[in-house]
């Protein structure tokens, strides 16, 4: 059996490891026990760093960056070992390959923050960190994926343009303006998964506004698509997010997306637009609705060989999916074939495991060690105005404390924690992540805790194996 190996537009889920040392042994089980192929990953905008990076002293980069203490060969290399070990078919994906200037504005952008835009940083010195990430990558050999994100460079602007101004600006911005607006202005018709036609045909104005908004966008991904044909020499897949946006993605965009990608010779196997999720919570809409615009998506993208892929899955809690519902109506628009990502939720789940143990009990105490640790970070980062401010920290921050004061001793379940926990990962004591390190040790040396945290790692696993389906999709793996 061939592992890690690049899987291709094959219906599978792909999982977050911030901690491999911890969670790889229960994501591995579930995977062997339900012959399921998927993915593992990190972020590499904001999770995971070159070991340059998360070798440098405090302070020499933004807490944010390669926030999981966790570095590109190392994630890498402890997947690519456990997969082995386990025989399971896996895809070793770098997930969010991104051009940001600012990973502490990317992080604002998902943490309910409206963030400012891209940051101080040039493009250049930008998409030179991006290279020294993807050659970090092809140096272990055992890179597969790469999901490529030039969110940051969406010009929203162009969307309050005139119809005069928006034609004619098209007109001074692109060569071939008329042949780009005969593209899209030519109606196009499309079959969703229930059966029913649709038809996209956009007026020259609209066609105009979204070539405006995405021409930037467009050319760093080309950009970033460069970079990863520079340095991989092997089959690798590609996927665009498209998913960090202020809005759900249209289907015209992705048409126009997807097309002016084509054109430039790049065919993602996947492509993850906005679908209205948020991060660390439950799908609230209509289902109905959520089921029309994922279905219009989903043509879309197939219409150019392309699946859907799932950004932001995990729900309000490690036990609620994404809501009720939801699992099911993905499967019914996509046709049963589509990519779900989920990552921050392991971390999650083995803080409630802690939280959960007796007072004074070692996991205990190291829960609370950290909770307070990430409050007083985080209140130092509002004092000061620091790199993490906004005005959105601060009011969780409030709100927490008010709960605190109540008696309410280090709840699970205030939104301050839920959206910072991550940054323990990070921080530091005399150069040491002390609380990675002491998270890392107490799972060796405890073998009751490491038990129950391998069962409940696996049963979350399983969760989602069994609510998207996944399971058995390594028999539909060709050699
Ligand atoms: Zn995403």
């Amino acid at each position: 059996m061939n592992t890690p190996r690049y899987l291709g537009p094959l219906h599978h889920p792909a999982f977050g490891v911030r901690i491999p040392e911890i969670f790889l042994e229960g994501i591995m089980r579930a995977l062997k026990s339900t012959g399921t192929a998927a993915g593992l990953m990190l972020s590499y905008h904001r999770e995971t760093a070159p070991e340059r990076v998360i070798n440098a002293p405090p302070g020499a980069f933004e807490i944010t960056r390669g926030h999981t203490g966790t570095s590109i060969r190392q994630y890498i290399s402890a997947s690519v070992e456990a997969a082995r070990k386990f025989k399971v078919v896996v895809e070793i994906e770098a997930d969010h390959l991104a051009a940001v200037t600012s990973s502490a504005e990317a992080v604002k952008r998902i943490s309910g923050a409206r963030a400012s835009h891209a940051g101080a940083g040039s493009l250049d010195e930008a998409l030179s960190y991006v290279e020294e990430e993807v050659k970090e990558a092809a140096s272990t050999g055992y890179i597969n994926f790469f999901t490529l994100d030039s969110c940051d460079y969406i010009d929203y602007s162009a969307e309050r343009l005139s119809d005069y101004e928006a034609i004619s600006l098209l007109e001074q911005a692109y060569e071939d303006s008329a042949s780009l607006l005969r593209r899209y202005t030519t109606p196009r018709r499309f079959i969703a998964e229930d059966g029913s036609f649709f038809e996209v045909r956009l007026r020259e104005s609209e066609a105009a506004r979204i070539a405006l908004k995405l021409r930037r966008a467009l050319e760093v991904l080309d950009k970033l698509y460069q970079i990863v044909r520079k340095h991989v020499d092997w089959q690798v897949g590609f996927e665009i997010a498209f998913d960090e946006t202020p809005h759900p993605t249209r289907p015209e965009e992705l048409l126009f997306l997807m097309e002016e990608l084509r054109l430039k010779g790049l065919q993602p196997d996947f492509v993850a637009p906005n679908v209205g999720f948020e991060k660390r919570a439950d799908y609230r809409g209509d289902l109905g609705e959520l089921r029309g615009r994922v279905a219009r998506l989903a043509a879309v993208a197939r219409s150019y060989g392309a699946l859907l892929s799932f950004h932001s899955g995990s729900g309000s809690s490690p036990w609620s999916g994404k809501g009720q519902g939801v699992y099911e109506v993905l499967l019914e628009a996509t046709g049963r074939k589509l990519k779900y990502k989920i990552s921050g939720v392991y971390y999650e789940l083995l803080l409630s495991i802690l939280s959960r143990q007796p007072p004074g009990s070692r996991a205990r105490r190291l829960y609370e060690e950290l909770y307070q640790a990430v409050i007083d970070f985080l209140r130092d980062q509002v004092r000061g105005r620091k790199e993490l401010y906004s005005d959105t920290l601060a009011r969780q921050l409030e709100e927490y404390e008010a709960l605190a004061s109540k008696g309410d001793t280090y709840p699970l379940h205030a939104e301050v924690f839920r959206h910072y926990s991550f940054v323990a990962l990070n921080l530091r004591v005399d150069g040491r992540r002390v609380f990675r390190e002491s998270l890392v040790e107490l799972y060796k040396e405890d073998e009751q805790l490491r038990k129950v945290v391998d069962r409940e790692v696996a049963e979350l696993t399983l969760r989602l194996i069994d609510g998207l389906k996944f399971s058995g999709n390594v028999a539909l793996l060709g050699g």
